[in-house]
């Protein structure tokens, strides 16, 4: 069968489907029966466990103390019995090394007896530690190449859960993943101490606003994802999606976005099939997934969870992304989690709610009650701003990558300048604690007076949200919305975290420092927040941020705007940032520089694919889908001339003119397919400089890149199109 027929065939197979029926039955087994089902979670250790392990245990985890290796014996008895009552043989160390995916290694429960026999056994030490072979993991230089040995350890803090194959299932322990140094080679280690550091600071300045309550600080995190879904018959007829995880071709199509009838429509059978499978395996999983809607562009969908605990959130994202991907599998379908799949119409981002919460459950985020709470309140937000003004360049290279290069800048996500927006009665309420003054006309009645007035009540309903801020405040949270939809958002947590807590430590500083000098608390905090506040204001913004004004309004305020992932990077490895991260103790130096050199070479790899696809996919499918077009055409010219002598007058021109036509864009196409060539194999000889061996891929590879996907794509407009053979997106964005 020639592959043009393949598209059609395709589409016929598409159109002969029905959505699949899982097993799930919600009247059977409810809803809150199933969640957590597959989760060795706390209920499940009250019941398994010992009363004082199960207390000691408790105590470990909410109060960060270390676990004794008794205690570990005791939990992995309880977990191995507890995974094999529910069908395992299986346990992995399940860890996040930086390459962004999740890593895990089977083992059976399997251990040689004494006497010949065999016994089926978990002792506390395989629970607390694996030494797997590190060698293959992106170390970004940490590891010599003879010290392959890594390890990985137990994090207590997220739960173990089984894994639900089709033949079995598998115990997972979430873990850390270090070298034999002792350097971290996971993204969830730098997480964890990212979470400490605000701990601290956050005590540190609780405790000093008379703040006696609060034990323990964490950060809570709800991320939204965005995702595309399309069948897998036209998926396995685009090489580009299934080795790049985006189209490298395709025509934008004559129905994008613009009528916006997608969004938040109703939700097709086969797709709503597809979500309520994938969610009942995240609920057993015990992840809190919660909405689920029709995203912006055709074929675009977002699920959203309950935030949870950054670190618990950030696994479970992994684990949402892992368990959508196979089940769309299941159901003849495709989940897509690249940030541009489909030049031309909106691609997929991740937003990452933000926010601190202390042992009690109260958000430090959330406007109080009383004088005090709004204190309280005020500080942190002013914390905030600030970490978020004074590292800004740091926050945008934690979404640096080459998918999202695609996304922000362009006019559909928040551009790579980061401001925050307030709204407009907490900016009312920020102008007139710098001012000391208030507005005509401004719903804030008086001067803030920090622990004596209270705030205005806050709006929070969706008109007064602003779509366009990469880093908004909703109420009681910040929610960051450069991240990717691909991404892990264990990296972009982990700054974050890191840079509020440098703020909180300066502002805590600042406070102790007035009282000290002899002035009352409140004045001495109302003093730092001022000024606080008036140094770093420039980073609030609360109108459009996609518009031109103000791009160029930015760049008055001398807000940092770097545009790509070369120019966003280096700034992890300046003086500054490395002070940072050690001072905070969250990256030593060699941790931070190596989590450059992986971000580097990502990108580097990343395009290096994507052109190698591009010149196969444009000589084997494209070109010759042209060439045989041309060759249609001609002959059918020639023998038209033929029939009819040869002059056929007038429209004799007008077929000359379509064949030139059709030459002159497949020449096109192939001195541009010539071109990449030559600058590829330019760029495998490589730099001694990794960056400046980026920047060759990005200023003179992509380019290149760029120029044969344009001859493509219009050719794709003119080509017959029996004998085009990648789907078009016409018809992958549409047909279910
Ligand atoms: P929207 O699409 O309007 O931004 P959603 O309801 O889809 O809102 O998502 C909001 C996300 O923010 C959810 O994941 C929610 O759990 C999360 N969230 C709410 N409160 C907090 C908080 N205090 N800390 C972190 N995330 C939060
Ligand atoms: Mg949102």
């Amino acid at each position: 069968m020639k592959t043009a027929n393949a598209r059609r065939e395709a589409i016929k197979t598409i159109q002969d489907r029905e959505p699949v029926a899982s097993t799930v039955d919600y009247v059977d087994s409810s809803l809150g029966e199933q969640f957590g089902a597959n989760v060795f979670n706390r209920s499940v250790m009250r019941t398994l466990l010992p009363k004082n392990a199960y207390r000691s245990l408790i105590q470990c985890l909410d109060h960060g103390e270390r676990l004794d290796a008794s205690l570990a014996e005791t939990v992995a008895n309880a977990m191995k019995d507890w995974a094999i009552s529910r069908g395992a043989t299986h346990f992995t160390h399940w860890f996040q090394p930086m390459t962004g995916a999740t890593a895990e290694k089977h083992d059976s429960f399997l251990q040689p007896g004494s006497d010949g026999e065999w016994l089926l056994e978990f002792p506390g030490k395989l629970l607390i530690q694996g030494e797997p072979d590190a060698s293959s993991f992106p170390s970004g230089g940490i590891r010599s190449t003879f010290e392959a040995r890594g390890y990985t350890g137990w994090d207590p803090t997220s739960p173990a859960f089984l894994i639900d194959s089709t033949n079995g299932k598998t115990l997972c322990i979430p873990t850390v993943f270090c070298a034999f140094s002792g350097h971290a080679l996971d993204k969830k280690t730098p997480l964890l101490r990212s979470v400490e550091a605000v701990n601290k600071q956050s005590l540190r300045l609780l405790r000093l606003l008379g703040n006696t309550e609060a034990q323990r600080i964490t950060c809570t995190v709800g991320a939204e994802q965005e995702y595309f879904l399309i069948d897998e018959a036209f998926y396995n007829l685009r090489p580009d999606l299934v080795n790049a995880g985006r189209c490298l071709f395709g025509a934008k199509p004559p129905k994008g976005q613009e009528m916006e009838d997608h969004y938040w429509g109703s939700i097709k059978d086969r797709v709503l099939a597809f979500m309520m499978d994938a969610e009942n395996e995240l609920y057993r999983l015990g992840v809190p997934v919660k909405t689920r809607h029709n995203e912006v562009a055709p074929a675009q969908f977002e699920v959203a969870p309950v935030f949870e605990q950054s670190n618990v959130a950030t696994d479970h994202n992994m684990l949402l992304m892992e368990v959508f991907r196979r089940t769309a599998q299941k159901h003849n379908l495709r989940c897509l989690f690249h940030e541009k799949p489909f030049t031309g119409i909106n691609g997929s981002g991740k937003h990452n709610n933000w926010s601190m919460m202390d042992d009690k459950g109260n958000n430090l985020l959330e406007p109080g009650h009383t004088p005090h709470e709004d204190k309280q309140f005020l500080v942190i937000l002013t914390a905030v701003i600030r970490a978020v003004n004074k590292w800004a360049r740091l926050l945008r290279a934690t979404v640096a990558f080459a998918g999202n290069d695609h996304r922000l800048g362009a006019n559909e996500a928040p551009p790579a300048i980061m401001s925050i927006y307030l709204g407009d009665t907490l900016g009312e309420v920020v102008d007139s604690i710098i001012t000391g003054g208030v507005p005509e006309g401004s719903r804030v009645c008086k001067v803030m007076e920090l622990g004596v007035s209270t705030l205005p009540t806050l709006p929070r309903d969706a008109s007064d949200r602003n779509r366009t801020s990469p880093f908004a405040f909703t109420g009681n949270k910040f929610e960051f919305r450069a991240v990717g939809s691909s991404q892990s958002i264990a990296w972009p947590n982990t700054v974050l975290n890191t840079i509020v807590a440098e703020s909180l430590d300066y502002i805590t500083g600042r406070i102790e420092q007035a009282v000290k000098a002899g002035k009352p608390l409140n004045q001495a905090v109302q003093a730092v927040v001022k000024e606080t506040l008036a140094e770093n204001k420039r980073v609030i913004f609360n109108g459009d941020n996609y518009s031109e004004e103000w791009h160029k309004e930015a760049e008055r305020r001398g807000l940092p705007n770097d545009c790509s992932t070369t120019e966003s990077l280096p700034v992890l490895i300046t003086p500054e940032a490395r002070k940072l991260f050690s001072d905070y103790e969250v990256l030593n130096e060699e941790e931070l520089v190596s989590r450059y050199n992986v971000q580097v070479e990502a990108y580097i790899k990343t395009i290096n694919i994507e052109v190698l696809l591009t010149l196969s996919i444009a000589n084997t499918m494209i070109l010759p889908a042209a060439l045989e077009y041309q060759n249609a055409v001609a002959k059918t010219m020639s023998n038209t001339h033929k029939a009819l002598g040869q002059d056929i007058g007038a429209s004799g021109k007008v077929y000359e003119k379509l064949l030139q036509d059709l030459c002159d864009k497949t020449a096109r196409l192939k001195v541009s397919i010539d071109q990449l060539d030559v600058v590829s194999k330019e760029a495998e000889h490589g730099t001694d400089d990794l960056l400046e061996h980026a920047k060759f891929f990005q200023l003179k590879v992509l380019p290149a890149m760029n120029a044969v996907r344009a001859a493509a794509d219009d050719l794709e407009g003119i080509v017959d199109d029996s004998m085009w053979t990648l789907p078009k997106f016409r018809e992958i964005l549409y047909i279910y």
